[in-house]
């Protein structure tokens, strides 16, 4: 039998991304919407054949509703904590949009709330499921690119009042952060799939935001940083909300070969570039990426059902909120080292 989902938050991702895929899943259905808006949810209900409606202020009712399995938490990041933690009290399990809350803190206390109601609890990092990521990583753990000795990862877009998307993430209050939490965070998570297994042992950061950008007031425009592994590998990236067009690349360097992709973490695009060996330089596409919508939330509905963590648990959320307050500490120290050792 499917999971059953209810989506909360009926903004430009969920109803761009999130929504239409559920046509392409063999392990969850959507049931539920939870929203402010009542014409969105009668529009949406009607193209997808959702009836079951829930508004922020009924939103504990979930709790009594045998249709609703699982919650998918679309909302902005300043959110995401309370209304996580509402739907794992009522019951339900939670996979909860990137980056996983406002603060270390907060996202300590969603997974103590995961395990004091014995649900499970995921961080959106569709990356995971994205089939040329996964190839790479692949590749990597075969030694095709020998021994891995540096990644690079860029991510960034410019971020302007008037989109509406986007007038929340340059709020601290809604946003959390600022660049690092809403675009650097694919590249420092996405870093980190490729290491399992390894450590970070010390950070260091600086910010290169533009000074009196009123875009800025709240927030942080830009940060490049550098993670130190125990392994020895270091990992070097940069995340902006200043710069046209929006741009996603992870290069891994490694003894024998290298492996580019650029597009790296996108909807649609993704593509890979090896260099090195005894092969002539090749660029390929090991997979559809658009595949990685259906395939998340799909493993998520099999781990929930199973009883088991989720592949991109809230313990891996939480690892990354402690690291980007490492980052920021450090960029407020203007580069200053800051010891972290933490498990990847
Ligand atoms: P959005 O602004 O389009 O959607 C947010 C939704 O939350 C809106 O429908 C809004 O009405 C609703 N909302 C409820 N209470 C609100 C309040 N108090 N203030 C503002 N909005 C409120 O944003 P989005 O781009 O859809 O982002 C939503 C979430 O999805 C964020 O966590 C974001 O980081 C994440 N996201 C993830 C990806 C990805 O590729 N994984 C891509 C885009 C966004």
């Amino acid at each position: 039998q499917r999971m059953r989902w209810a989506v909360v938050g009926l903004g430009n991702y969920a109803v761009g991304q999130i929504i239409p895929r559920f046509g392409d899943m063999h392990a969850s259905r959507l049931t539920a919407f939870v929203s402010g808006s009542p014409a969105k949810q009668a529009d949406l209900g009607a193209r997808y054949g959702v009836s079951r409606f829930y508004s922020y202020t009924n939103y504990d009712e979930i709790a009594a509703d045998p249709e609703i399995d699982c919650v998918y938490i679309a909302l902005p990041v300043g959110l995401h904590a309370e209304y996580t933690i509402r739907a794992l009290r009522a019951g339900k399990h939670v996979l909860c949009e990137k980056p996983m809350a406002s603060s270390a803190a907060e996202a300590e206390a969603m997974v103590a709330a995961a395990r004091q109601a014995n649900r499970q609890l995921g961080v959106a990092y569709r990356v995971h499921f994205e089939p040329n990521n996964v190839d790479v990583l692949r590749r990597i753990r075969a030694g095709e690119l020998g021994t891995l000795r540096h990644i690079n990862a860029d991510h960034g877009f410019n971020a302007t009042f008037d989109w509406p998307p986007h007038i929340w993430r340059l709020q601290k209050a809604l946003g959390g952060g600022g660049s690092m939490y809403d675009i650097g965070i694919y590249g420092l998570n996405t870093s980190l799939m490729m290491l399992p297994g390894d450590t970070v042992d010390w950070v260091s950061a600086t910010y290169s935001t533009p000074q009196n950008d009123p875009r800025f007031a709240e927030v942080e425009g830009a940060v490049e940083y550098r993670l130190r592994m125990a392994s020895g590998i270091s990992v070097q990236g940069s995340s902006s909300y200043c710069y046209s067009p929006y741009f996603s690349r992870q290069c891994y360097f490694g003894s024998a070969a290298s492996a580019a992709m650029q597009p790296a973490t996108t909807y649609d695009a993704n593509s890979i570039t090896m260099d090195g060996g005894n092969l002539p330089q090749r660029t390929f596409r090991a997979g559809d990426p658009t595949s990685q919508f259906a395939a998340q939330i799909d493993a998520f509905s099999r781990a929930a059902r199973a009883g088991v963590p989720h592949l991109t648990p809230g313990e891996m959320g939480l690892r990354d909120m402690r690291l980007i307050e490492a980052i920021y500490r450090s960029a407020d120290a203007e580069g200053d080292r800051v010891m972290v050792g933490l498990a990847v």
